[in-house]
């Protein structure tokens, strides 16, 4: 099923760097209307769930310590192709490879402190969602 909707978060570098604004200003003028949004941070169980498929890698552990090292903004984003929209809008995980204006491009240190999660398809998205998100926090 297709929805035009995703999940995000600005991951602790983001807010530690104080990038919100910024990265807020770029994903709403880009077209996304915030369905939900929340400053949230992650338990190491949380972070290990949310990204359990990559458990076998050896970066692992240090995505998991990143992940949970400082508060998130955690969001869900309305657009027409909202996922694919979305990954294109943050560029490649790796933002020395992130297409010029791009938010990893503009935003990320590195490919381990990458500024930003997006899903990656529609299943993955309203999964994401309802991890953080109670039915009556969505607008
Ligand atoms: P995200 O799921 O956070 O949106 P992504 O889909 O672009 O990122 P994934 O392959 O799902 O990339 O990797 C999840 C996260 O794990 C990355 O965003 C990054 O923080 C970290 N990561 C991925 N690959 C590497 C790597 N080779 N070395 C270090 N960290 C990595
Ligand atoms: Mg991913």
């Amino acid at each position: 099923m297709v929805t035009n909707k995703t999940f995000t978060m600005l991951k602790p570098d983001s807010v530690e760097n104080g990038n919100i604004g910024a990265i807020l200003e770029k994903i709403t003028s880009s077209g996304f209307r915030i369905v939900a949004m929340k400053l949230t941070q992650l338990t190491t169980a949380d972070a290990k769930a949310f990204y359990a498929v990559h458990n076998e890698r050896p970066f692992f552990d240090d995505l998991v310590e990143y992940m949970t090292r400082g508060p998130i903004v955690a969001a869900i984003l309305e657009k027409d192709n909202a996922v694919q929209d979305f990954r294109t809008l943050i560029g490649a995980t790796n933002p020395s490879e992130a297409a010029e204006g791009t938010i990893r491009n503009m935003f990320a240190e590195s490919i381990s402190q990458n500024a930003v999660h997006g899903s990656d398809s529609d299943i993955n998205a309203a999964i994401e969602a309802a991890f953080h998100f109670s039915e009556r926090e969505m607008f």
